[in-house]
């Protein structure tokens, strides 16, 4: 059928799933499911140098013991090469991508945004760069736009400084208001597909038509959706979810001893992610197995109801959340 909701999971496999990765996992398995959906899972290893061998099964496993059940193969961006190449070649020779070979220090002295001047080089300086040492960005004509978030409502584009394609918002005051999109990086200068390529031909690819992931992302989504612009597609919906956080701006992650899932626990697990997004939920105790909490969780999910708040802080010293430091 055509327009069904499809939606996805993308962890990277660089840790196992904590707290703040499962509240993703399950946030966009029931919006899926509450729609009658598909949900879709893509281990996103394109930063293969940060993957961790093994750690794709380990989340597979807590995936399934959640009961979150995806739906068709698995995709590994590390598997999908070939295609993402055969668009960046189509791009350049359309002329719509191009080679850029600022360092990160000539983009400093530019104020910290990316201004063109690779653009224009003609043909022969083209010839003459060297591939090997280059980027390759994507011309962007467009304005960041505010879009529609499905959870967060309104959302005005923030000034966001694209970096060897991760992401991050500026600070910087002086170019806050500039909405101009930066030509974005596709290929990184060590020959890594960026994050913001991989992500969009991968939702394209896997139909994908309803994104829901965390505030972490919502500053690069007004990017993300000129980048779809720009390339033809059409953008999927987007819903941004509260993250969760050790302390204000730092998001519960392996750097900071994020505790792994256990897996033993499911059902208390997942009341603890329905009660982090805001839904008052039964007890764990009020359920016999895991089926039967995703089915209440399914049918209680309520786009209005999850929290606003882009980052929520959980309670230190819970071996739930994360470990104490030695
Ligand atoms: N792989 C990304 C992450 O784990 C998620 C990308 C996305 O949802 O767009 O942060
Ligand atoms: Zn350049």
């Amino acid at each position: 059928m055509h327009n069904t909701y499809v939606g996805r999971f993308a962890p990277s496999p660089s840790g196992q799933l904590h707290f703040g990765s499962l509240v993703t996992a399950v946030a966009s398995y029931l919006d899926a499911k509450h729609h009658g959906g598909k949900w879709l899972l893509r281990m996103e290893d394109i930063d293969e140098p940060r993957c961790i061998a093994g750690i794709d099964k380990d989340i597979l496993v807590t995936l399934e013991a959640h009961g979150l059940h995806w739906d068709d193969a698995v995709i590994y961006q590390s598997q999908q090469h070939t295609r993402y190449q055969a668009v960046l070649d189509a791009l350049i020779n359309e002329g719509r991508a191009y080679r850029c070979t600022c360092t990160r220090k000539q983009i400093k002295a530019m104020g910290g945004v990316y201004d063109g001047r690779c653009r224009d080089k003609s043909s022969a300086t083209l010839l003459a760069i060297d591939e090997e040492n280059s980027a390759i960005r994507l011309k962007l004509d467009t304005q960041l736009e505010a879009f529609n978030d499905v959870i967060m409502g309104v959302v005005e584009p923030q000034p966001v400084h694209v970096q060897n394609g991760s992401h991050h918002a500026l600070t910087n005051p002086a170019i806050y208001g500039s909405q101009q999109a930066e030509d974005v990086v596709l290929k990184r200068r060590d020959g890594l597909f960026s994050y913001n390529l991989v992500v969009i031909l991968d939702d394209v690819f896997q139909h994908v038509n309803h994104v829901i992931r965390g505030c972490d992302l919502i500053d690069v989504t007004p990017l993300q959706r000129a980048v779809y612009q720009a390339l033809g597609y059409d953008a999927p919906e987007y819903g941004h979810i509260p993250v969760a956080a050790v302390a204000p701006g730092r998001k519960l992650s392996k750097q900071n001893r994020a505790a792994p899932v256990d897996n033993k626990t499911p059902i208390e697990n997942i009341v603890r992610v329905m009660n982090f997004l805001g839904f008052s939920f039964p007890n764990a105790a009020a359920f016999d197995d895991v089926n039967t909490v995703l089915t209440e969780a399914i049918s209680l999910w309520n786009r209005k109801k999850v929290v606003k708040t882009p980052e929520i802080i959980v309670p230190q010293h819970e071996s739930t959340y994360y470990n104490e430091p030695l």
